[in-house]
């Protein structure tokens, strides 16, 4: 049965709701109420935060972490190492690892997998900065921290022959562990513990 709602005005902010992955028309119109209960400043607060999120949140241009400002938090923090770099799929996965605690180096972004049959190849990959960051030297060693399914394995191949023969070992996150595909659904000591008992790349499909 359709949803009755009494307004154009609730409906049209139901509608917007509704498109997030994972709420219903249910839950849309709970959080619209909600929101509603609200004081106009809280809710303006609300609103604000998403237009400037999107007007102003940034790409860093060395990694493509997520960013306030042209480099990101962990690229200009000279505590980190920075001649470790952990290959991830997106900014998910840095959160993943970084809520473990225990990695010290940097990242770089792909921002997805090699999926040939979704016509994914590697020029719509964030693939040049990263040959760019060898090109500069100081890199000692890349992990590949992707996921355990034929995309992943296909990027790493892929990525390994770009970095093969430049002096960089290159290493992968220990598959003995389910990752169950994102890394972001695996629990921070599984995680942490993949990333320290990584293994050499073995180079092969
Ligand atoms: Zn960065």
């Amino acid at each position: 049965m359709e949803q009755y709602i009494p307004s154009k005005l609730l409906s049209n902010a139901v509608d917007q709701f509704a498109k997030l992955p994972g709420v219903g028309r249910r839950t849309a119109l709970r959080l619209v109420l909600e929101l509603l209960k609200r004081d106009e400043n809280s809710v303006t607060a609300f609103a604000n935060s998403i237009t400037e999120l999107k007007q102003n949140i940034r790409t860093c241009k060395i990694c493509g972490n997520l960013s306030d400002s042209e480099t990101c938090s962990i690229c200009t923090n000279h505590s980190r190492n920075h001649s470790l770099v952990c290959v991830v799929e997106n900014v998910r996965d840095i959160i993943a690892i970084e809520q473990t605690g225990t990695y010290r180096g940097t990242y770089h972004v792909l921002g997805g997998l090699i999926s040939p049959m979704d016509g994914i190849g590697p020029s719509e990959l964030n693939i040049s900065s990263l040959t760019q960051r060898i090109e500069q030297g100081g890199i000692d060693e890349i992990i590949f921290a992707l996921s355990a399914n034929m995309e992943g394995d296909t990027t790493c191949f892929y990525l390994s022959r770009l970095i093969s023969g430049k002096g960089i070992k290159i290493s992968q996150i220990a598959r003995g562990v389910a990752f169950g595909g994102d890394l972001e659904y695996t629990d921070e000591i599984t995680l942490s513990r993949s990333i320290e008992n990584r293994t050499e790349y073995g180079g092969s499909l």
